[in-house]
């Protein structure tokens, strides 16, 4: 790709209902689980009634067996069976890492795996999933922009890295049983492999579904949707989704933003303020968090910091700086401890939290931007990726 060829999206999602076999349940809307319902047969009068009951054996009680569902009548349980399935991405590889770190990567169909990551902290755990196979962007310093975007993953695949990671955490209640206060799975960060505002209406639906009163449940406050600035669906994601937005901003001016994140090329810095600005909040506390990652000599000085600031003004913000996580052939190097630390600070006298995000998870490669997957065969050549990044030849 050229520096100034359009960023285009070269995406086909795989339909819900697929030709031949049963529909999954799983990652259908209420009001699409319903109508699913109805076209298998349930009288339209009981539809709304079902479509309760199964959402609350699927997404409250983790019940995948029809079987299991005790509350509807045997006949019907059989019929459901012959025309649905409850189906969830399929573990492939599991791995815990020192620190508590869990990571998973799973296989959805056609034989594509992506990357989901269980962080545990003081108080609340947060789960990082995946959007999309790959990505249409390219930023520089990001693994995942190495890989040529193979699909969208649908809600279905979505939800359930959720329901997986709940699954492995042993998190379900028995059915019956009292909500469970205590979470191991807390929150929900959109920051794995993909950019979530190219694949809108599917993040939209598997993040309904993990807000539901009858199911899952997280709070809109603890889901947070990580963009590279897809500056028109920032607003929709305030109306049609409600949840927090991070931004990879990573650059102080457009020339350093061009290259880190191309996409900059169609929304430029002052353009993406605007959108952010005006981003609806639900409550006075909540704040936009900026995401900035610290590359040695690219964008770590202490103009930078001071041009940042002056940059979000007005935006209530916070500011998340993450040290590079470097990757095999990766063009930049990540920033000294020192470095980060005075950058930090000048953001901090600003009047802005500030926080260092530590790397968790590094010895299972677990680490923001490392995730990748069997889509690496499809991988860019070291000169692509250097071309895009504005480096060739350095
Ligand atoms: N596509 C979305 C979400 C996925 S990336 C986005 O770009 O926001 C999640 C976060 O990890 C982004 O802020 C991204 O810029 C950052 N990231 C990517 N590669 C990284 C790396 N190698 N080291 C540190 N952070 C990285
Ligand atoms: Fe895609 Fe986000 Fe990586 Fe950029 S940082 S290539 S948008 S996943």
């Amino acid at each position: 790709m050229s520096a100034t060829a359009p960023i285009t999206q070269d995406v086909h999602t795989i339909p819900r209902k697929l030709p031949e076999g049963p529909v999954n349940l799983v990652g259908l809307t209420r009001q699409a689980m319903r109508e699913a319902l109805i076209e298998a047969g349930t009288p339209e009068k009981q539809a709304k009634m079902r479509t309760g009951q199964i959402w609350q054996w699927i997404y409250q009680w983790g019940v995948r067996d029809f079987d299991a569902m005790t509350n509807l009548a045997k006949a019907y349980r059989a019929d459901l069976k012959e025309k649905f399935v409850i189906e969830v991405p399929e573990v492939v590889t599991r791995k815990v890492s020192d620190d508590g770190t869990r990571k998973y990567l799973v296989r959805i169909a056609g034989g594509h795996e992506v990357e989901v990551v269980y962080i545990p902290e003081e108080g609340r755990g947060t789960l990082c999933i995946s959007s999309q196979v790959g990505c249409t962007l390219t930023c520089s310093f990001c693994h995942t922009g190495t890989q040529k975007l193979v699909r969208n993953l649908t809600a279905g695949e979505i939800i359930g890295q959720v329901l997986v990671a709940r699954d492995d955490l042993g998190e379900w209640p028995e059915p019956g049983a009292p909500k469970n206060e205590t979470r191991l799975l807390s929150n929900i960060v959109l920051m794995g492999m993909g950019e979530p505002l190219y694949n809108f209406e599917n993040v939209r639906d598997a993040m309904k579904i993990a807000m539901d009163e009858e199911g899952i449940q997280l709070s809109r406050r603890r889901i947070t949707l990580s963009t590279s600035g897809v500056v028109p669906e920032i607003e929709r994601t305030a109306d049609e989704i409600g949840c927090q937005l991070a931004v990879s901003f990573h650059a102080t001016t457009d020339e350093v933003r061009d290259k880190l994140v191309p996409i900059n090329k169609r929304w430029n810095i002052e353009t993406l303020l605007e959108a952010l600005r005006t981003y609806p909040r639900g409550r006075n506390s909540e704040r936009i968090t900026f995401e900035y990652v610290m590359l040695d000599g690219v964008n770590d000085s202490d103009e930078d910091a001071h041009r940042l600031i002056r940059l979000i003004e007005g935006i209530p913000a916070k500011i998340n700086l993450i040290p590079f996580n470097e990757w095999p052939g990766a063009p930049y190097r990540r920033s000294s401890n020192n470095r980060i630390r005075a950058f930090a600070n000048i953001v901090y006298q600003a009047g802005y939290a500030s926080p260092i995000r530590t790397p968790r998870g590094e010895d299972i490669m677990a680490a923001c931007g490392q995730l990748k997957s069997a889509t690496e065969r499809a991988r860019k050549s070291r000169r692509q990726i250097e071309a895009e990044a504005g480096l060739a030849g350095r």
